[in-house]
């Protein structure tokens, strides 16, 4: 399948292929959209399948960031970026400056920074040869650093407002939530959960992950195969998209669904499916925006860490907006979202 008619496509602006022979790099960047301003996004290190597979999933992501960026209230498009991870080949600073060198040569109309697979340091090889990346070290208290806490706090706030809106519940305290990934975010998650009273079930692929988690926080594992099924209150996705799908949904026994990883639904018609069993499904880019916030503060200066806190809080409130519509007209949260973000979109075009 070619780029136009990809079932994923979506009217992206631009989709750039990158290869650079001396490092091996070969990388994928996606702009969705500059409507709101640059396409920004991280940038996926991962090892798939075929170049296919990592096509997909950049359009996915890209189109995803356009409307996390646009509900979120940021001066940022939506744009991604895949690197196609060699098996079990180590990062190094060299693969990173050369895709800092793509990324230059797009001249900002894409900004990247971290996600799944890179850290704050592959960043700051980054910036050695572009000023279009974010999510470096912090300076001080202000805005930078490490995005996932961010992420994991805006998770946290919105199970919160989830547990109002679904089980009319003051607090955390005492609900069972399974959290399948504790990487980045899933680690910082499980801590604020921890910290609030919930009980905690976590799985990961990555035992050394589970390991340090669970030297933080107590929490039952799971096996992986089993943890969207668990026997709890919330389940929170924080590993990887297209989880929930006509075959998973019908088994989940979780009534909220709330958490950080990206393209959860493996397609608007399962946020119908979630609905129709009664599952609060919290939208993923609304809910996960928290990183991509501290990111655009950073990027754009002048932010404080208390200027993200603040802002990072109302991801709760546009939340309990859209939990209140989805129960006055009984339309699936994920359709509601979706029409918020593209008329935003629409009126900066
Ligand atoms: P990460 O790579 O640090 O963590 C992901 C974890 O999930 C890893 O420990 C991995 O081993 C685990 N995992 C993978 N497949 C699994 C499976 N089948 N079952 C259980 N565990 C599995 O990545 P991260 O930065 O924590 O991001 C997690 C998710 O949140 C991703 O979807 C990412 O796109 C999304 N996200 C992250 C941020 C951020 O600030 N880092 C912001 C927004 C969205």
């Amino acid at each position: 399948m070619g780029v136009f008619d990809h079932v994923e496509f979506d009217n992206h602006e631009s989709v750039h292929y990158f290869h650079d022979a001396e490092t091996g790099l070969k990388a994928i960047v996606a702009v969705h959209s500059t409507a709101l301003g640059p396409g920004a996004g991280g940038t996926r290190r991962w090892v798939y399948n075929n170049d296919e597979d990592a096509l997909t999933d950049v359009l996915r992501l890209s189109r995803g960031m356009t409307y996390k960026n646009a509900v979120a209230g940021l001066k940022f498009g939506g744009g991604k970026a895949v690197i196609l991870a060699n098996g079990d080949a180590p990062k190094s600073p060299e693969l990173f400056r050369a895709f800092g060198q793509f990324v230059n040569s797009l001249s900002g109309r894409y900004i990247t920074a971290e996600d799944v697979g890179c850290s704050v340091d592959d960043m700051r090889y980054v910036r050695e040869v572009t000023e279009f990346v974010s999510g470096l070290p912090q300076s001080g208290t202000d805005a930078g650093g490490d995005p996932s806490p961010w992420t994991a706090l805006g998770c946290f706030q919105g199970i919160e407002a989830a547990a109002a809106a679904r089980f009319g519940a003051s607090s955390v305290k005492g609900l069972r939530v399974a959290v399948q990934g504790v990487g980045h975010v899933g680690y910082y998650l499980c801590k604020l959960l921890h910290e609030a009273g919930a009980e905690l079930f976590v799985s990961d692929v990555n035992k050394e992950h589970l390991k340090i988690t669970l030297d933080a926080v107590p929490a039952t594992v799971v096996p992986p195969k089993d943890l969207l099924f668990a026997d709890v209150d919330v389940l929170a996705p924080c590993a990887l998209g297209n989880i929930l799908t006509s075959t998973t949904i019908p088994k989940i026994k979780a009534k909220i669904i709330a958490g950080g990883a990206n393209n959860q639904l493996s397609t608007p018609a399962d946020g119908m499916r979630l609905a129709e069993r009664d599952i609060l499904y919290a939208p993923d880019y609304v809910i996960n925006a928290g990183g991509i916030i501290n990111v655009a503060a950073e990027y754009y200066g002048n932010s404080s860490e208390d200027d993200v806190r603040a802002d990072v809080g109302r991801i709760k409130d546009r939340l309990k907006n859209i939990f209140a519509q989805a129960k006055e007209t009984g339309r699936p949260t994920n359709e509601l979202a979706d029409e918020l973000a593209r008329s935003l979109v629409a009126a900066a075009r």
